[in-house]
């Protein structure tokens, strides 16, 4: 390039920044959560430049030319929510079992693409997707940063790590002929080394996290939802070789005994906690272990194990036995003083009704602001993402979600959400 080149170009940049006025958003919001504080702040304004929050204001700030003021002056704006447990590639329903026959991997992704909007509109702005198909939400994820797809933040673990017949097993109740044999390439493991490759390929594929069943599950097709499925040596290797990758572990857990495993190995969560003891929650506290409840999967699965047909024999017990119980275990977890973190493990019930959540754990006695913050503050946290994520301050990503009128006086109001914001982009649900 000459230097008259050079000159015309510099000439151009100064113009452009010159000429354009900074593109603002003036958020003002009539009362904020911002996530910190205990209680709202009154008539506030949010201040964003690009995709990230400027300032936080008292007042309603005066537009300055060329910026836009959304009015949200007779609503509640907190962080955009996080569910930290989806499942974003599939839903339950009737056909669930059978599905997994004739899905490919471009189905599972597809799908995910579209349930991932939902979550989005329901005021989720950020999700951490703890098993899958196929790393089908690993593409969602690319996607969703691409702008291919509209969508809220991915976490994901692809697939969750299981043992030989464990729950994620994904041959367990197949024809013996098609079953095969999957191993750590597959994300099932037996054996400390098995585990280790299984992190280490999980890695490599480029996950966020890990996930691994450690006891028995509700919808597997197996006779146990609680046993232990992991050797203390083999959830050592898991935690150990995660951690030395910089990944955290979220476990599946109802039973006590392969929860106990599980925090004593030093998993960074709890997914359900259905069978947790005294003795688990204190070793949950000992350890600094975050609880994800998931009160709305047990809900969902104890009311449709009614539904004569709707779940497999085999699954039925199950989900009358564990269903009921997790929202008296998430009661007894938040008394004693656990850590929690919201999470849904939509999937199980319908996509786009996440919130429904908070209302369960208001219900089981949490005040509605701690509830919030389980899913803001507290879910950032987990993810490792305090920095970015979780509360409405200078710096962080313009995540925003928005109730009408006072979602602490009724926390029901979380189901009408009326405006979000990812990254300072607004989506209208
Ligand atoms: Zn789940």
């Amino acid at each position: 390039m000459n230097r008259h080149a050079v000159s015309t170009l510099a000439a151009l940049i100064f113009c452009t920044a010159a000429t354009l006025s900074p593109a603002r958003t003036l958020v003002h919001a009539g009362a904020l959560i911002d996530g910190l504080a205990a209680t709202p702040r009154k008539e506030m304004t949010v201040v964003i430049d690009g995709d990230r929050i400027a300032a936080v204001s008292p007042g309603y700030t005066a537009p300055a030319a060329g910026d836009t003021v959304i009015d949200l002056k007779s609503a509640t704006v907190m962080p955009g929510w996080i569910d930290c447990h989806v499942h974003l590639d599939q839903q339950t329903s009737a056909t669930s079992y059978s599905d997994r026959f004739s899905m490919n991997t471009g189905d599972w992704a597809l799908q995910a693409a579209f349930y991932a909007k939902k979550t989005l509109l329901a005021g989720f702005t950020t999700v951490r997707n703890v098993g899958d198909h196929d790393n089908s939400t690993l593409a969602l994820r690319k996607a969703v940063n691409a702008g291919w797809v509209v969508g809220p933040r991915i976490f994901t673990a692809g697939k969750s790590i299981a043992t030989t017949g464990g729950h994620a097993d994904p041959t367990n109740g197949v024809n013996s002929r098609l079953m095969g044999d999957p191993g750590p390439m597959e994300g099932v493991i037996n054996g400390a080394d098995e585990a280790r490759k299984a992190v280490r390929q999980h890695y490599k594929d480029g996950v966020d996290l890990i996930k691994i069943t450690a006891t028995g599950g509700v919808l597997s097709l197996a006779t146990n939802g609680m046993n232990a499925q992991f050797t203390p040596e083999e959830l050592r290797a898991i935690v150990a070789t995660a951690h030395d990758y910089g990944l955290k572990v979220a476990a599946h857990a109802h039973g006590t005994e392969g929860m106990k495993r599980a925090v004593e190995a030093g998993v960074d969560s709890i997914e359900h906690g259905t069978f947790m003891t005294d003795e688990v929650v204190a070793l949950m506290k000992q350890h600094g272990t975050y609880y994800v409840p998931t009160i709305s999967a047990g809900k969902f699965v104890s009311e449709k194990a009614r539904v004569p047909g709707y779940l497999p024999a085999v699954v039925v017990p199950k989900a009358l036995l564990i269903g009921p119980l997790i929202q008296a275990t998430f009661q007894r977890a938040y008394q004693a003083g656990v850590k929690i973190a919201f999470g849904t493990d939509t999937a199980v019930s319908a996509h786009g009704e996440n919130a429904q959540e908070f209302i369960y754990m208001v219900e089981a006695g949490m005040p509605p602001m701690q509830a919030i913050q389980s899913a803001t503050a507290e879910a950032a946290k987990l993810l490792g993402q305090e920095k970015n994520l979780g509360t409405v301050e200078a710096g962080k990503f313009a995540d925003l979600v928005a109730v009408p009128g006072d979602p602490l006086a009724d926390i029901k109001l979380v189901r009408q959400v009326s405006f979000v914001m990812k990254g300072g982009v607004v989506y209208q649900p």
